[in-house]
């Protein structure tokens, strides 16, 4: 991870923000949403520290990772600049979970009791709660994580009463659609139970929905934040060794 990016990719990862930045603000005018509502998560996954930096430099906070210890590994290089934002998004397992209640800001990966319990329990005093979004599975068999919507009022109130947790939100992660319409029809039961419970508690402001190939159809159902990578840090090398 101690890669020296070119200045070129430097620069293109700037242009590449500012262009995603630009498809968030024409989507916000296309579907009225307010300006200013729906927040950029820099999926940095495989990427080296040094293009996190470059994305720092050029504006970018939030930062979203799926494996914990490059995770905790990035944190450590780059924990120093100032508001920076660490979102967990990846699957957690529960041997794991020390890791991330002892570095992250946001965890949006909840679907397990378990889980939210041991995070409860390992976040250290003297850090903030910890915002986290439940997941939730919109698209049947075709994924595995996420809790089912019938299931949410259970996990909302067993969330809601742990002290360092802060709930925020609803997540999910939908089975790839073929048109804008069947996005949308995918996000609206999803987006219904998110109105409903951010009625019930001002805390919950937070719908994390939107990836780089449902970007329109995610601001149209309401999200709040987009996770992007690809479009911001280019291709994904999985054979890279971090
Ligand atoms: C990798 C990932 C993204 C970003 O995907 P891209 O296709 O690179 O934009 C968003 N959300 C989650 C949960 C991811 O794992």
């Amino acid at each position: 991870m101690t890669i020296e990016l070119e200045k070129e990719d430097a620069e293109s990862i700037k242009n590449n923000l500012s262009a995603v930045s630009l498809q968030i603000t024409q989507a916000i005018q296309q579907f009225g949403r307010t300006p200013e509502s729906v927040r950029l998560l820099a999926v940095s996954k495989t990427k080296p520290v040094s293009a996190l930096a470059a994305a720092y430099a050029a504006g970018q906070r939030a930062f979203g990772e799926n494996y914990v210890q490059e995770a905790v590994d990035k944190y450590h290089a780059l924990g120093d600049l100032a508001d920076i934002e660490w979102h967990f998004i990846g699957p957690i397992q529960s041997n794991k979970s020390r890791l991330i209640a002892e570095s992250m800001d946001w965890v949006h990966t909840i679907d397990r009791d378990k889980i939210a319990l041991r995070l409860n329990e390992q976040r250290p005093e003297d850090k903030a709660p910890l915002n986290v979004c439940v997941q939730v599975n919109i698209s049947g068999e075709e994924s595995k994580s996420g809790i089912l919507l019938s299931e949410l009022d259970a996990m909302v109130s067993l969330v809601s009463d742990l002290p360092n947790l802060r709930l925020r939100g609803l997540m999910a992660i939908p089975a790839p659609q073929q048109s804008h319409q069947q996005q949308c029809d995918v996000y609206k039961p999803l987006t219904d139970a998110f109105l409903e419970l951010s009625k019930s508690d001002s805390m919950i402001d937070t719908l994390s929905i939107g990836m780089s190939g449902d970007l329109s159809a995610a601001i149209a159902s309401g999200s709040t934040m987009v996770r992007i990578g690809t479009a911001i840090f280019g291709e994904r090398d999985y054979a890279v060794k971090l």
